[in-house]
């Protein structure tokens, strides 16, 4: 009998390993890929301070020496007719293998015991409750089980029925996604910035990204939402920018979860940590800054819980109220964002552009979209000038909401209820089906 196991070694799995197992808990992780490539994923590469920061602080992680590749001074943002709007803040572009190795390392490290290349099946069940994982050959009990495993949802789809954990995701759940690391022909006129562009007829609420590796080697790609193959945009996109390809190094697809963050992250004995618990932004899909920080929440009530033998849903509630209170009410209202820029269009993107929006962003942050300092140009537009005066005050309730996701389960299902009304009146209003 294991004290946790935790499937799926990407970030998640690997930092909260991490934690259980530098605490002396006997810990199992299990990783379909073999231990070396598990940090080989599709991903734009793209981390920030805070991530190197929090691996640090809390997880004791140091990144190794060339797991950095590049340092950038900020990010250059491209309206749907080009026009650029700059962002200073640094970012870090990694080799996503050694990032993920070490990650992995650290866990072994500290004791995790590391079981690669072995797909989990499913769950074992006892009295509605998960007591343990299925693998093809064997089966594993524990006291505390983790689904870690990215953004699909086969593990979830064998929880017992429950009204906290949804098991399925809907089309606006999900962005669809390729990449390419490709050698350029001549070196990127502008390496110190990542490059990101927007336009909502190309790309339905997604953006293309150039992200520099170093002088001729990018990482590029696109993201959007389940609506447009995007192998189609990104071909369309390098011809568009002129990117001469030398040559690939790597190419793929994969799914962004983009919705705010799934009701609830646990249930008796069961935690869910990182894209499987929707914690992505939904507005920029990045997700290895907000896992870090939900893995910090998580492995922190799961080592008192463990320590007081206390794991049932009730006992691991404060997972989700302190996630809800410190960072999920950020992507609730990222999510809000989405939809309402989803029903804009180019043109009214464009206008919002022009008015200084982005510099706004700049100044008050991404996930809160400052349209106060913008009112002076909204009054040329009126009917643009509501609509936006309506997401802010949609934007508060939702944040509101987050902030006083309950304490303890009793009041859930009032919570989701109203969770529910916010999204689906703002859908209604942003004609988003
Ligand atoms: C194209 C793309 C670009 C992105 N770019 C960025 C970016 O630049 N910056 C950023 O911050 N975020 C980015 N993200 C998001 C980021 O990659 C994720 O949010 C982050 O990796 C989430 O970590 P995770 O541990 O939850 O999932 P993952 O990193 O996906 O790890 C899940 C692990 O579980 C394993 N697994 C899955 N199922 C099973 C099973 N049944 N049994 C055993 N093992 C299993 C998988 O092999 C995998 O190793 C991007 C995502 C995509 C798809």
């Amino acid at each position: 009998m294991y004290d946790a196991v935790v499937i799926g070694g990407g970030v998640a799995g690997c930092t909260f390993s991490s934690k259980l197992s530098e605490k002396g808990f006997k810990t199992l992780l299990i990783e379909r890929k073999e231990k070396e490539k598990s940090g080989d994923k599709i991903c734009g590469d793209g981390i920030g301070k805070d991530v190197i920061s929090n691996l640090k602080t809390h997880f004791n992680i140091a990144l190794s020496g060339n797991t950095i590749v590049h340092e950038t001074e900020g990010a250059v943002v491209y309206s749907p007719m080009l026009k650029k709007v700059h962002f200073d803040s640094k970012w870090f572009l990694v080799s996503r293998p050694l990032f993920g190795k070490d990650l992995i390392s650290s866990a072994e490290g500290n004791g995790a015991e590391i079981l690669d290349n072995t797909l989990c099946t499913g769950l074992l069940l006892e009295n509605n409750k998960v007591t343990g994982v299925r693998t093809k050959t064997k089966n594993y009990r524990a006291r505390l089980v983790v689904d870690a495993t990215g953004p699909f949802p086969l593990i979830k789809k064998c929880l017992p029925d429950n009204k906290y954990i949804p098991k399925t995701a809907g089309i606006f759940d999900s962005a669809v996604s390729y990449r390419e690391i490709v050698s350029l022909k001549k070196p990127i006129e502008d390496k110190s910035h990542l490059h990101i562009y927007f336009n909502l007829e190309d790309i339905p609420m997604g953006y293309f990204w150039i992200f520099p590796k170093d002088n001729n080697t990018v990482n590029v790609g696109v993201g959007n939402l389940n609506t447009k193959n995007p192998v189609d945009i990104f071909k369309k996109y390098v011809k568009k920018l002129n990117l001469e390809i030398k040559s690939v190094k790597s190419a793929g697809g994969g799914i962004i979860p983009v919705r705010r963050p799934a009701p609830s992250f646990v249930l008796d004995n069961f935690m869910l940590i990182g894209d499987s618990a929707s914690q992505c932004s939904p507005l920029h899909g990045g997700g290895i800054g907000n896992t870090i920080k939900a893995s910090i929440v998580a492995s922190d009530k799961a080592v008192s819980a463990l320590e007081n033998d206390g794991l049932s849903l009730k006992e691991l509630w404060g997972y989700n109220s302190e996630y809800m209170h410190q960072h999920g009410y950020r992507s609730a209202r990222e999510e809000l964002t989405k939809l309402f820029v989803v029903g804009l269009g180019n043109e009214k993107l464009e206008f919002l552009f022009d008015a200084g929006l982005m510099n706004s962003i700049k100044q008050k942050g991404m996930a809160k979209l400052g349209f106060s300092s913008i009112v002076p140009m909204l009054i040329k537009q009126p009917v643009l000038g509501k609509s936006v005066f309506d997401y802010g005050k949609r934007a508060k309730a939702v944040e509101e909401h987050y902030q006083s996701y309950p304490e303890t389960p009793d009041s859930f299902e009032k919570w989701l209820k109203k969770d529910n009304e916010l999204f689906e009146q703002a859908k209604k209003v942003y004609g988003v089906k």
